[in-house]
């Protein structure tokens, strides 16, 4: 066999190994970027780590040694001296709510993320109020108190009485609202709990403040101010440049609100600003649907092929979808729905207090509806009860609609029983986590104890039945947005106390990186052109001051991006941002 079978055949594999001596034909074109000295972690199928990468129209000409690659240098090539440093493959945060973290970390909303006390709250809600008319609304977001009796609607008028405020839990889940906010919001005793939601109450009936899951807190958001366009644009593109300084350059919004329980025109906004080329990062959607009804609205309106009614919701996406073709593929994820909640209401075989979001019946019938349309389903679920419960419904719709490749997602899933791996492994469907999780949220004796029983965030066994993984920070609902806590803690497994969890599911850093990477990609139906550094994919980069996979443990957490590019064009620059 001749050396050029040899590669022909090998493909891949031999392309990296042989790269510096093979010949660049006169026809070859010159490069738009070149990056040469580097330490280039492709996280191609073989892992293969090369020197250099060539970029043409926003594309990877090709991966190699330098020398390969200069020779694609011409008059006008960019060329980068990496100097050592190491790039990767732009990471992908599957799992994010991009305008509520916006609103929070710009300020927007009160972040009450550093507040460790109940006094904390309170006085940074007051500095808020101080600042405000009478009758604004106090929208805050981040309480990180676990219990639902850490505020109640007396705390917050001690506040202010005549400032309308919504305290809202960071996991989004449930929230607190001032008499004033009640009032307004027409919530008294004789209000009945939305269906998969509470309203918080004495013994007389009387709503105490306290709103569990998004149905009882929407009753009081839909009543802020409607939000202008410029705000949300605001607050969507501070979060993504937040995520371009941490090397995230494609993000799976994967809750996003329709109409019908925000305050303002999401898909809307949201359509507007992923179509004005403002947006630094690739961004797809997932949008929430609440009940059966709404789901049924959403499935006729956008993929029945019929006009839907003027004022649905949904009619952007609907002329999108038949008008624009590839912007919605770009932009279109697939649907979001909830089987449980979170912290002391989500759905654990052990937790008496668990509250599903939808009966059986209807999370069933949500599935099926959404899995006829053909597009992915991405549902949350965090406990036992409620991933079995999940994977039943998703069988359930491939049973009468059987199809390959369907790729439906569960968020979450905290620690599935084995049953559930085998499960999950068997029917292809795929899991989103967050080893970051174990860092902030994992000191509480429940999931010390779930972790001795059968491991919690369980990274290894999701290798070892195969089942795709993908990796989202989840902010607002997840305080910490860094990519590179996933990375450690998917190695470390330790809490912010210094608890040491199972190391039997401690995975390389490098294979968190995959998942973080092509895994992300994966979840997305991105795979084929994101994901990894490979000829033909879009240059999505990024430049690190250190390696991920030779740095000692304890640094992964705190290594900087140096440059990320989405296509190959520069969207955060170290030496030129402050
Ligand atoms: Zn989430």
């Amino acid at each position: 066999m001749n050396r050029r079978e040899f590669l022909k055949i090998s493909g891949i594999a031999c392309a990296s190994l042989f790269a510096g001596t093979s010949r660049i034909s006169a026809s070859e074109p010159t490069a738009d970027l070149v990056l040469v000295n580097g330490t280039v972690v492709t996280v191609d199928p073989l892992d293969s780590v090369v020197q250099a990468i060539a970029v043409k129209n926003g594309r990877i000409l090709d991966v190699g040694n330098d020398a390969r690659i200069r020779r694609y240098i011409g008059h006008s090539t960019k060329v980068i001296d990496l100097a050592g440093d190491t790039v990767t493959p732009g990471l992908i945060d599957a799992h994010a709510h991009l305008p509520f973290f916006g609103l929070r970390e710009n300020g927007t909303w009160v972040n009450l993320q550093q507040c460790e006390t109940k006094d904390e709250v309170l006085s940074k809600l007051a500095e808020r109020t101080k600042k405000l008319p009478k009758g604004a609304w106090v929208h805050a977001w981040g309480i990180a108190d676990n219990t639902h009796h850490f505020l109640n609607r007396d705390d917050l008028d001690r506040v202010s009485r005549e400032h309308p405020i919504l305290a809202v839990h960071t996991g989004g889940q449930w929230g607190f609202a001032s008499t004033l906010a009640l009032q307004i919001s027409g919530i008294d005793k004789n209000t009945p709990n939305p269906p998969g939601a509470e309203i918080g109450r004495s013994w007389g009936g009387t709503p105490t403040g306290l709103l569990v899951h998004y149905q009882a807190i929407y009753l009081v958001r839909r009543m802020l101010p409607q939000m202008s366009y410029e705000k949300f644009e605001e607050a969507l593109l501070f979060a993504q440049n937040l995520y371009a300084k941490e090397g995230v350059t494609a993000i799976h919004d994967n809750f996003f609100q329709v109409a019908e329980i925000s305050s303002f025109d999401s898909v809307g906004y949201y359509l507007t600003a992923l179509s004005s080329n403002k947006m630094p990062l690739r961004v797809k959607l997932w949008p929430y649907m609440p009940n059966l009804q709404e789901a049924r609205r959403g499935v006729t309106d956008i993929f029945s092929g019929k006009d839907p009614a003027p004022d649905s919701d949904y009619r952007k996406l609907a002329l999108l979808r038949t008008e624009n073709p590839s912007l919605f593929a770009d932009i279109w994820g697939g649907w979001k729905l909830a089987t449980d909640a979170g912290g002391p209401t989500s759905l654990w075989y052990k937790n008496p207090s668990g509250l599903p979001m939808h009966h059986k019946e209807e999370l069933n019938e949500m599935v099926r509806l959404f899995h006829e349309t053909g597009q992915q389903i991405s549902v949350h679920a965090v406990g036992d009860e409620a991933v079995d419960l999940t994977i039943t419904s998703f069988l359930n719709a491939l049973k009468s609609h059987p199809r390959k490749d369907h790729r439906h997602r569960i968020e979450h899933a905290l620690a599935p029983s084995s049953i559930a791996l085998d499960r999950m492994a068997k029917h292809g469907i795929v899991v989103c986590t967050h080893p970051q999780w174990i860092y902030k949220w994992f000191d509480w004796p429940f999931h010390k104890r779930l972790d001795m029983e059968r491991g919690v965030i369980p990274l290894k066994s999701y290798l070892h039945h195969n089942i795709a993984v993908a990796l989202g920070a989840d902010p607002p609902a997840f305080p910490l947005y860094r990519p590179q806590l996933a990375l450690w803690q998917a190695v470390a497994r330790i809490t912010e106390k210094k608890y040491r969890f199972s190391t039997w599911e401690t995975i390389p850093v490098k294979t968190a990186l995959r998942m973080q990477t092509m895994g992300s990609a994966y979840a997305g139906f991105q795979e084929r052109d994101l994901g990894s550094i490979e000829k033909g994919k879009s240059a999505d980069l990024v430049v690190w001051e250190e390696n991920f996979c030779t740095a000692p443990v304890i640094r992964i957490k705190d290594i900087k991006a140096k440059m990320t590019m989405v296509g190959g064009s520069v969207v955060y620059d170290r030496d030129r941002s402050p």
